[in-house]
């Protein structure tokens, strides 16, 4: 069965992403747990807490089909001490949170180089910032997305991504979230069936479904090999509905939250029933 929603708002606070989801006919759903844009937040509180659970329970939302996604400004691979620090204590609130809420798993972009490092010491960094912030915490695992590969961000390769698995001490609680646009941007082509199966053969082959933990379903404006993140809506993109159409008959993408991060959001219910009738 598949688990298609959104990345819902969270204005007014964590316990209005439930309701949100439920509006618009979500069976699983995405959301920030803190303000994406700043650094410091208010922690959460008892009964923002409380309603969010209980809210989850009232709708029907299980810990596994939601995905709550870290603060942009976060850079694991930062290569200054400062940058480097400031980012993983961040980090590891967002964990907490996450610990705070139920939750068990946080979806985060991996890392940039800045053009400051190489490319494996960035990767290294990464990793060790997941050890320290897991060796903190209980519970909640930590989801590389796959990247676009736009200015100096990694996590655009397969490889990349295994390479900070390999490094991660915990493989229990380290995870992947495939965005379908990143994908196309970063090079592979996954719009024909043939190109799709080979691409997800790949994935197996370097990284493996078994870490596989959430998508994000999205459109691109962008082109195969851009590698530039710009996400459209489901069929108004350059994907092409036969991409959406493998992955909804697909049962390796069954059971994890599939997460609309589409441009639109007066769409959102639409697509769900788009895609569930496909
Ligand atoms: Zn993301
Ligand atoms: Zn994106």
């Amino acid at each position: 069965m598949k688990y298609i929603g959104a990345h819902v708002s969270t204005t007014g606070g964590v316990e209005n992403a439930p309701l949100n989801a439920n509006t618009i006919g979500a069976k699983a759903f995405a959301l920030f747990t803190r303000n994406q844009r700043q650094w410091k937040s208010a922690p959460l509180t008892e009964k923002s807490i409380t309603l969010f659970k209980t809210r989850c329970k009232e709708f029907g939302y299980e810990t596994k089909h939601i995905l709550p996604h870290d603060s942009y400004l976060i850079n694991l691979g930062h290569p200054e001490a400062e940058g480097l620090q400031k980012s993983r204590e961040a980090f590891l609130d967002e964990m907490q949170r996450c610990e705070q809420l139920g939750l068990d798993r946080l979806n985060f972009h991996p890392g940039s180089h800045l053009n400051q490092i190489s490319e494996e010491e960035c990767l290294t960094r990464i990793a060790d910032s997941v050890n320290w912030a897991l060796s903190q915490t209980k519970g909640v695992c930590a989801v590389l997305e796959n990247t676009a590969g736009q200015g100096t961000n990694l996590g655009f390769r397969f490889e990349q991504l295994a390479y900070i698995i390999d490094k991660v001490e915990d493989k229990s609680r380290i995870g992947i979230c495939i965005d379908t646009a990143h994908t196309l941007a970063a090079g592979y082509n996954i719009r024909t069936k043939e190109s799709f199966e080979e691409t997800f053969r790949h994935f197996n082959d370097v990284i493996g479904f078994s870490y596989l933990r959430g998508m994000h379903i999205n459109d691109s404006k962008k082109e195969l090999s851009t590698h530039v993140d710009r996400h459209d809506s489901i069929g108004k993109g350059v994907m092409g509905m036969t991409t959406f159409q493998l992955l909804m008959d697909d049962p390796r993408f069954d059971d994890i939250p599939l997460i609309l991060e589409t441009p639109d959001e007066t769409l959102w219910a639409e697509e769900i029933t788009k895609l569930y009738s496909m």
